[in-house]
């Protein structure tokens, strides 16, 4: 029996992961679940599991949470101090599915706790690596990567051949407009730019998936959980995603991991490991699939992955600066403030205007992502204007 912490609980990963854990009930018992202000969603998910204590970050909801809870014995609570506190509530494992920075400060108190913390919330590993990996070091909690191609090449990858590893290469799908000219794009709404061909995800990741800047996060995200050298890290597009990454290593094999995308095949193995445990996925059809298609990225059409790739090369407070004017971007772009591909450009622009110190410590890439959100809010208030 392990005991589980959800942030993020009512999110595309969190509920994922309440589907998992809700059919094993004997394998797993429900400490804390969190969500922004999702009241509903979130009592709901706590009666249904037990859970100990729900929380909600954004305090306002605290009231209606508290209302919704009552006749029950689960604890509510409410802030963003309430979240990390959340996250340092004793659980086995922690599941870290909130989305963007704003899970940077739960994330690191979940680490600092020890224990196993699944890591699908991206971007605070992309902001702050050196500062999460340390801080999983003094604490010796162990991060486990959910999101699916970094669970695919923690399947591959040895660690004790770590320098028998030639290559990893990062699967794409390319997202919904892989195939369109850039000036197709520039038309782009929220609703084409959510719909992905193949994956059923939150607003922020799905936008992400569609200019490419998932995948240069996840290059960032490879660069800081494994052990070889960024120039190693290769991105394939391969529009099917069935395989979900793969690792080369010095002798001419290939390993891969395959699975339906559907991210409860990677929740579920971060939430067994080291063990594995059955999951409603069907067998991979591959006949029915019939074939896998590769192709090399295209940067001039998916600008945001070289700009990653360059923020992962140059290092320091780069990577905290890209993540941070992204999110504000693609806020900016869902609430029809900007142009699609607007997103990249004020990402671009907020690098070039800001170059602060490399950050040493949480305090400092806390304070480098309100000032890169600041910058990036003034060039989405130029486009507006
Ligand atoms: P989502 O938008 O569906 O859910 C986000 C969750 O975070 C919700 O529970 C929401 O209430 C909570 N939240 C939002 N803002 C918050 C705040 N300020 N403070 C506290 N909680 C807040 O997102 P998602 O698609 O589930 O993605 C979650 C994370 O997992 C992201 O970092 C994403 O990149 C990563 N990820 C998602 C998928 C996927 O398939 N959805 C795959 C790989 C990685
Ligand atoms: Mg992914």
């Amino acid at each position: 029996m392990k005991t589980v912490t959800i942030l993020g609980a009512t999110g595309s990963v969190g509920t994922s992961t309440l589907d998992l854990v809700e059919r094993a009930p004997g394998d797993f018992r429900v400490k804390a679940l969190t969500a922004n202000c999702d009241v509903e969603g979130l009592a709901a998910a706590a009666i249904r599991t037990n859970a100990e204590l729900a929380v909600v970050a954004d305090e306002s909801c605290l009231p209606a949470l508290r209302d919704a809870l009552r006749g029950t014995n689960i604890g509510a609570a409410g802030g963003a101090q309430a979240v990390c506190d959340a996250a340092r509530s004793g659980a086995d494992l922690t599941m870290a599915a909130i989305v963007g920075c704003a899970g940077l400060s739960p994330v690191m108190a979940a680490i600092e706790q020890g224990g196993t913390v699944v890591l699908a919330n991206k971007e605070p590993l992309v902001s702050a690596g050196d500062v999460i990996l340390a801080a999983a070091k003094a604490s010796g909690a162990t991060l486990l990567p959910a999101d699916s191609e970094h669970n695919a090449i923690f399947q591959c990858f040895a660690p004790d051949q770590a320098d028998r590893v030639r290559r990893i290469v990062l699967t794409a799908s390319g997202g919904p407009f892989r195939d369109w000219s850039t000036e197709r794009m520039r038309s782009v709404t929220p609703e084409q730019a959510v719909a992905h061909p193949n994956w059923s995800m939150g607003a922020k990741i799905s936008v992400d998936s569609a200019t490419l800047m998932n995948k240069g996060l996840e290059l960032i995200e490879a660069a800081r959980l494994f052990p070889i050298d960024p120039d190693r890290i290769e991105i394939v597009v391969h529009p099917q995603s069935v395989i979900h990454s793969m690792v080369e290593y010095t002798d001419g094999s290939t390993l891969a991991q395959l699975g339906p995308p559907d991210m409860r095949v990677p929740i579920a193995h971060c939430l067994a490991w080291p063990d594995r445990m059955a999951t409603p996925m069907a067998p991979l059809d591959l006949v029915a699939i019939g074939r896998l298609d590769f192709e090399a990225p295209d940067v001039t059409r998916f600008p945001a992955l070289g700009l990653a790739r360059r923020a992962l090369d140059a290092g320091g407070a780069r990577p905290a600066i890209l993540n941070a004017a992204n999110e504000v971007a693609v806020a900016a772009f869902l609430d029809r403030k900007i142009g699609f591909l607007e997103i990249a450009a004020i990402v671009a622009d907020t690098l070039d205007r800001y170059d602060p110190p490399a950050p040493q410590t949480l305090d400092d890439v806390l304070a480098i992502d309100a000032e890169a959100r600041t910058m990036a809010g003034e060039r989405v208030e130029d486009c507006v204007n």
